[in-house]
């Protein structure tokens, strides 16, 4: 028996095209076979104490290393060449606030992409849409990903998609 084979192992989330870490772990540990509370729960099982916690909010600083991701990977059971996928590529600089949001992407496929929290990125490549970076009606900045249940703003409950509406053509 190998010590992968002692770490408890989750139940399995596939990770969407593009996926943000934060957003990912978020539905990892809703999903109902973890129901992981906290990204500590989490963190603990991992053995990354408060890593993961970090990595919700889209902290890389420092950057998640391999023995990291690798501990990860074998609880959640998605190899760590496919989380590395889920951070910004090597020698990209990220910006975790605020939150960006092509409403016309979410519209699509429901979730955060890590593309749109580079630094330099403030429009949606697919759609040349600028990025949101607050709820169009009542201008509260959104939530981390980990942290998007319904889709929709925390404050005035406005879904996600029905913003597109107001994002301007590049
Ligand atoms: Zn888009
Ligand atoms: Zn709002």
């Amino acid at each position: 028996m190998n010590e992968d084979e002692i770490r408890p192992k989750l139940g399995y989330v596939e990770p969407y095209e593009g996926e943000s870490i934060s957003h990912y772990l978020g539905r990892l540990r809703r999903f109902k076979a973890n129901s992981l509370p906290s990204a500590y729960s989490l963190g603990k099982i991992a053995d990354l104490g408060a890593v993961t916690g970090r990595w919700e909010k889209l902290y890389f600083n420092p950057r998640p290393t391999q023995q990291e991701l690798e501990a990860l990977a074998s609880v959640v059971a998605v190899n760590a060449d496919r989380l590395t996928e889920m951070l910004p590529p090597t020698g990209m600089t990220l910006k975790p606030r605020p939150i960006k949001l092509c409403a016309a992407c979410y519209a699509e496929e429901p979730y955060h992409r890590i593309e749109w929290q580079y630094k330099e990125q403030q429009k949606c490549v697919r759609h040349n849409l600028r990025l949101l970076t607050k709820c169009i009606n009542c201008e509260t900045p959104f939530p981390i990903p980990a942290d998007w249940v319904e889709g929709e703003c925390p404050h005035c409950s406005l879904s996600f998609a029905k913003m597109a509406k107001r994002q301007r053509r590049n």
